[in-house]
């Protein structure tokens, strides 16, 4: 396996690959199941090619108030997970390596990424899409693997992808869930015991509700909407930041069933560590 540190290691590496299939798979590291099942969709689809994980805290993503300085940074053991599920290439650039201190210009996003997470992290899509794009650029990938998990973000990927013309197929990877539900996530180790055992009613309640939704149980969205602010909250230790059942391309809250694809989304804060799930509805 390769370890790249610069831009210019990088830009050898995909000059050296031309014509061959390249697969990305962005990551901020502290890898868990979730990212290295990403990993493995992106292996099958490279075939003889080349898989490149990157493992970048990236800052432009972070709001002033959020946990950039604690993130969870643990290299050595994110590249053994690497190399054991064979990945044939790491990106693990510096901090310093993929801004210039005077940057100005970066991509924007106006419509998507306004609501959900975006409400309570403004510019936090726009963080995401730039560094996501530089990698685009650098690498030239023919795919990109990203996960469901983050439903917004992937959201927002494709469209970066269709409205900017990236020639970059975007694949979507199924979220991977601790054994009482917890969607995996580097942020569940900031949780207390006791907040660890409470967190699972996220997924609880969006499964319960999307089986709901499924069986004709609720007349409307809004009812819907309803059931999931009331079973989140019936554990003490959660509050709220969002809940919601919005069309699952456009992201908008559905006023009706009729003839959408609807998703249910959750942003719930245990003490200050604030967690996301989605669910779409069961088969
Ligand atoms: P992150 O390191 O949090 O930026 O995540 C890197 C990639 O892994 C993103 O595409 C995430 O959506 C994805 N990811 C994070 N957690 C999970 C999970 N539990 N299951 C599947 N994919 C995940």
């Amino acid at each position: 396996m390769v370890l790249l540190r610069t831009k210019d290691e990088l830009r050898e590496w995909t000059t050296e690959r031309t014509g061959r299939p390249r697969v990305l798979v962005p990551t901020m590291g502290a890898l868990h199941a979730g990212h290295t099942s990403l990993m493995d969709l992106a292996i099958k689809r490279a075939g003889d090619g080349d898989v490149l994980a990157t493992i970048f805290v990236n800052p432009t993503q972070f709001g002033p108030n959020e946990d950039f300085d604690a993130y969870p940074r643990q290299l050595q053991a994110d590249l053994e997970k690497c190399r054991d599920h064979g990945v044939t290439s790491v990106f693990a650039p510096e901090a310093d390596e993929m801004y210039f201190n005077d940057a100005t210009i970066s991509v924007h996003e106006s419509r998507l990424s306004h609501r959900l997470c975006g409400a309570s992290r403004p510019g936090h899509f726009d963080g995401v899409c730039t560094i996501v794009a530089k990698l685009f650029l650098l690498t030239q990938p023919t795919a990109a693997v990203f996960g469901e998990k983050d439903f917004q973000q992937l959201a927002v990927i494709r469209r970066m992808v269709r409205d900017l013309d990236f020639s970059v197929d975007v694949i979507g990877g199924p979220t991977v869930r601790e054994s009482d539900g917890l969607a995996m996530s580097s942020r569940n180790a900031y949780l207390s015991d006791e907040q660890r055992a409470a967190a699972p009613i996220i997924q609880k309640t969006l499964r319960e509700v999307a089986a709901g939704i499924a069986s004709d149980r609720f007349s409307s969205p809004e009812t819907a909407r309803a059931a999931l602010a009331e079973g989140i909250a019936s554990e003490g230790l959660a509050r709220i930041d969002y809940v919601d059942v919005v069309d699952a391309s456009s992201l908008e809250t559905l006023e009706t069933f009729e003839g959408a694809i609807p998703r249910l989304v959750a942003a719930v804060f245990f003490g200050k560590t604030r967690l996301i799930d989605n669910v779409g509805l069961p088969e």
